[in-house]
């Protein structure tokens, strides 16, 4: 069994900071009582134990008060992502079988289409209360958050992430980073992906505070990190980016105090490590997915520059290996084993087992060095064979990323009477950059066969919800062409 963790935390330390947005700040017991109150209320609205119902808000005060609240209620949270489609959130509404959707007003129009009885924000809070016996324990397999997966390559699964999951993924990282009593977690990452959900659930594990930010501000980002009122921070590397640009604009450096940025949800550059490093910002890739609620191998701080580019070791209770080899540096799909794997999907992929033998494949190419160390290579479906060598994409991304005029980069294989298969690469440039540059200076850093064939300059590149690069995307207009 499991404490329910935040009552369980009001409880040990009522009086520590839980949360700050804007320009307001609630201790735990706050919070709770905040989340009793809106808990009775969607009682009153026929919410009972063990439903299952969506929600979709923005990353602000109000929404941890209403996740939390779901959580004493006993609900199962479908936690919808708000920069999708109508048409994707109807999807998700309709796969996950969920019997309400409770949406804050000014996303309302997103679900008034859709057939799922719809319950506002403000109508809860205008409801009457309804006492009711609060669960004081969890049992570890009950489903805490269904997420789906970004669908980056495919139609979008919804995993189940149960208290054990969360309780687990947790403890891992905590074994890992170590804490401080005044530890303050800057969430600026999205509350429906695992990337941001899960800081709350550290914050109220750990008894820390969480400095909320409603949407990714890198003037607001960079200030707190150089100013000291964070002390860690999640990130992905358009993020990262965006971040360090603007301390390299002053050349000014992290606050102190501030430990790390971990930095997820797909490869960062090279290029970007070294330049945190410039503005002693300790960058700490983690490699995680929704299945494995948050991270499973995460590099130490005390190795971030001897291995960079690795996304370290498993964390404690966790396992990682290389399919079919256990040689050091021979690239493979990527399985991983441990309480934070997810039980299953729902909906359309309820059949079918995330594990084989007992463990998670990721679908993605990796290797362990000599120490034991993963790097995280590609996604396996992104995989380009071009005259029988294999091409990874991300590679050949990591090298334009570093050239100056490059702001976004997209590698996908292109048909080829002779090779079977060649890059290309569609970039986002900024100032006068001309094919043949680009060429070149892939020439000096890349392996011949490794070198696009052709550049496509475009104004953006394809992008899901999460914000990651859609190579199918690439993929597809290329095989049109
Ligand atoms: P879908 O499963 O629907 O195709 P998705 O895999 O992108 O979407 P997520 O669960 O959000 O959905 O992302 C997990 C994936 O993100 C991993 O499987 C991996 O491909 C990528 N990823 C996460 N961390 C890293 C990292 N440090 N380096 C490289 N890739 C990473
Ligand atoms: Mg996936």
């Amino acid at each position: 069994m499991i404490p329910n963790w935040l009552m369980q935390r009001a409880y040990l330390t009522p009086d520590k900071i839980a949360l700050s947005f804007e320009e307001e700040k609630w201790t735990f017991a706050q919070l709770n009582d905040d989340a009793v109150v809106i808990a009775r209320k969607l009682r009153a609205n026929s919410l009972n134990e063990g439903e299952r119902i969506a929600l979709l808000g923005s990353s602000n005060s109000e929404m941890v008060v209403i996740i939390h609240a779901c959580m004493l209620a006993g609900l199962e949270i479908v936690m919808l992502n708000s920069r999708l489609s109508k048409k994707e959130i109807a999807y998700q509404l309709d796969d996950s079988g969920a019997n309400t959707v409770i949406v804050s007003n000014e996303l309302s129009s997103v679900v008034a289409d859709t057939p799922v009885r719809q319950l506002l924000f403000s109508t809860i809070k205008e409801s009457a209360e309804q006492a009711f016996v609060i669960q004081e324990s969890w049992q570890s397999d009950r489903t805490i958050t269904i997420m789906y997966t970004s669908g980056t390559t495919g139609f979008p699964k919804g995993v189940r992430q149960t208290a054990g999951n969360h309780v687990s993924s947790a403890l891992s990282s905590v074994l890992n980073l170590g804490l401080d009593e005044d530890d303050v977690w800057l969430c600026a990452m999205p509350l429906f992906h695992i990337s941001g959900f899960s800081i709350l659930v550290r914050s109220v594990l750990y008894g820390n505070e969480v400095q909320l930010h409603e949407k990714f501000d890198a003037v607001k980002s960079a200030k707190a990190v150089r100013d000291g009122s964070v002390t860690r921070m999640s990130v992905v590397s358009l993020t990262l980016d965006k971040v360090l640009r603007e301390l390299e604009k002053d050349n000014s450096v992290a606050h102190s105090s501030f430990k790390s940025m971990l930095a997820g949800g797909g490869p960062v550059p090279i290029d970007y490590l070294k330049r945190a490093k410039v503005l002693e910002v300790p960058v700490l890739q983690t490699y995680g997915m929704t299945e494995t609620s948050s991270q499973t191998a995460t590099l130490a701080a005390s190795d971030a520059m001897r291995k960079m580019g690795s996304a370290g070791k498993p964390l404690f209770f966790n396992q990682i290996k290389i399919k079919d080899t256990e040689t050091p540096g021979e690239k493979g799909e990527v399985f991983i084993r441990g309480s934070h794997v997810t039980p299953g999907y729902i909906g359309r992929f309820s059949e079918v087992d995330p594990l084989e033998n007992g463990w998670l494949p990721t679908g993605d190419i990796g290797y362990l060095d000599s120490e034991g160390y993963l790097y995280i290579v590609d996604r396996r479906s992104d995989l380009i064979i071009s005259g029988g060598e294999n091409i990874y994409p991300a590679e050949i991304e990591n090298v334009l990323i570093a050239h100056p005029n490059i702001r976004e980069v997209g590698v996908c294989g292109k048909e080829h009477s002779e090779w079977g298969s060649v890059p290309v690469a569609f970039v986002v440039v900024s100032g006068n950059v001309k094919e043949a540059d680009l060429i070149a200076y892939c020439e000096e850093r890349l392996a011949r066969y490794k070198v696009p064939k052709s550049f496509r300059f475009v104004d953006e590149l394809p992008r899901n919800g999460s914000n990651k690069l859609l190579r199918r995307k690439l993929k597809e207009s290329v095989d049109l062409e």
